[in-house]
């Protein structure tokens, strides 16, 4: 049999379209045209913005006002000077200030939305922020009939999965969505300026990236449980060599050299498009991503910045990867001597108790449960086939799938270390606060309508305060679990 996995890289787009083509999922097109990642990417930018206005009047360039150096040069200033010298007239919106980076907002992107003639060339120049900014500004115009935009997206550093992705992450009501959106035309990363990044952001890069060390798990349990009909194998397929180099790679990128940065750079920029190609972020976002999820909707309710995505996501990938050890272990014994039990009314009052104090004006709560009472009814409705998943833990079919599509916690913690990014959740919040870590743990799966490993955990009474401190605590207490009374 052939080997389904995707063999070349995200810059062979022919190659890459020509390999979904063959795949007999039902999938949707590639929208990009163009992915260059080279040490002197930017040095194309002045030509392809020049090809790209041929019939277009404006070229804006978006950025945000933090000064950012990319080989001893301030480089936003050169970037828009050789835009100016190539094109004439360029506009620049700047956003934010330069002590206060711009949120993600709804709104903020609303504003832009006013600010963008239809149909021109936009550059962003920034990181995942001011790309899902400008990627939902252009959006909304062309769901409202205005010309379609030409977007060359330039990344600043290789944090999030938002350069290739139809999706973006934008707040609404205090709570962070992912939302329909749509992908640049072209993107350039240039690894020099990537290099020069602040390397925490890299190494948040890395985090981001090593959900696909559990993510996958979580997608496959929604549909074991009937909660998610969507699950497919493409994405999987298609990142399974981007993982690969990633994980054998991971010390380079922690050194910052070009060659483990092309890496982490390809391996994100494929890991937007495995998404975008399914119109959902489940490949790459389960658990680990509810709970860095949280930990945003406590830091934004406390009027604290928000910890690094990627930092969250990978230190949440280490405490997913240890749980679905855990899960492994005990899934066929817990399924043999409980039916689990789901009461929708419960499960409203357990979010009203929890997220009430962290919310102004009732709005949170509401946004909540618009996206998890959609999850509780299918949850409850999966139930009703709970023979189907005794009969897939017996069989041996649910851990030999879980296996395939979860790394062990031990190649996680060395990816992380070897990367040298954060493992400890506290730490990764920005707080080292440990029951807000802990809390994490218990709720994150309570703000998504995005079914998890923390759903099943809670299902199989699994998710108790004791197991998270054990998650939470690193590899020392991983050893002896102890299921817990009542089972
Ligand atoms: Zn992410």
């Amino acid at each position: 049999m052939n080997d389904p996995r995707y063999a070349s890289d995200s810059c062979d787009l022919d190659g890459l379209r020509r390999w979904l083509k063959a795949r007999p999922e039902r999938l949707v097109p590639l929208t990009i045209r163009r992915i260059v990642i080279s040490p002197n990417a930017l040095d194309e930018l002045a030509e392809r913005a020049s090809e790209a206005m041929v019939n277009r009047s404006t070229c804006y360039v978006i950025m945000d006002r933090t000064p950012m150096w990319r080989n001893g040069v301030l480089i936003k200033p050169e970037v828009v000077a050789r835009l100016r010298s190539k094109l004439g007239g360029v506009s620049v919106i700047e956003l934010g200030e330069a002590d206060h980076p711009p949120h993600a907002d709804f709104d903020v992107a609303k504003d832009m939305s006013a600010r963008l003639e239809p149909g021109s060339l936009v550059v962003t120049f920034g990181s995942g922020t001011i790309t899902d900014l400008a990627k939902h500004a252009m959006f909304w115009i062309e769901k409202d009939g205005g010309a379609r935009f030409e977007h060359i997206c330039c990344p600043t550093a290789c944090t999030v999965t938002a350069f290739t992705a139809s999706m973006t992450v934008l707040t609404v009501d205090g709570v962070k969505r992912t939302i329909r959106s749509r992908s640049p035309e072209q993107i350039l990363v240039d690894l020099l300026m990537i290099r020069d990044a602040p390397v925490e952001l890299t190494r948040a890069g890395v985090g981001d990236l090593l959900a696909r060390c559990t993510a996958y798990g979580d997608w496959f349990l929604g549909d074991v449980f009937g909660v998610d009909e969507t699950f497919n194998t493409v994405p999987f397929d298609l990142l399974a060599g981007p993982e690969e180099r990633l994980l054998g790679c991971a010390a380079a990128i922690g050194r910052r050299e070009i060659e483990g940065l092309r890496s982490l750079a390809d391996a994100l920029m494929l890991a937007g498009i495995g998404m975008s190609i399914v119109d959902q972020t489940t490949p790459i976002s389960g658990w680990e991503h509810v709970i860095s999820h949280y930990l945003d909707l406590r830091a934004m309710a406390a009027g604290r910045p928000t910890g690094l995505h990627g930092a969250q996501v990978g230190a949440g990938t280490l405490i997913a990867a240890v749980a679905f050890e855990d899960l492994l272990s005990v899934g066929e014994t817990i399924c043999r001597r409980i039916q689990p039990r789901f009461d929708v009314g419960a499960a409203r009052r357990s979010i009203e108790e929890h997220f009430k104090p962290f919310d102004a004006d009732g709005g949170m709560i509401q946004e909540l449960w618009r996206e998890y009472g959609l999850k509780a009814d299918r949850i409850a409705a999966g139930l009703t086939r709970w023979s189907r998943v005794v009969e897939g833990w017996r069989s041996g079919y649910i851990a030999d799938q879980l296996n395939r599509y979860v790394r062990p916690a031990k190649v996680v913690v060395k990816a992380l270390a070897e990367a040298r990014a954060e493992s400890d959740l506290a730490a990764s919040s920005g707080t080292n606060d440990r029951i807000l870590a802990r809390e994490a743990v218990l709720y994150g799966h309570k703000v998504r309508s995005r079914f998890t490993l923390g759903d099943v955990l809670e299902l199989f009474g699994l998710l108790t305060p004791t197991a998270a401190d054990r998650w939470l605590t690193g590899p020392d207490a991983w050893g002896g679990f102890c299921p817990p009374n009542g089972w």
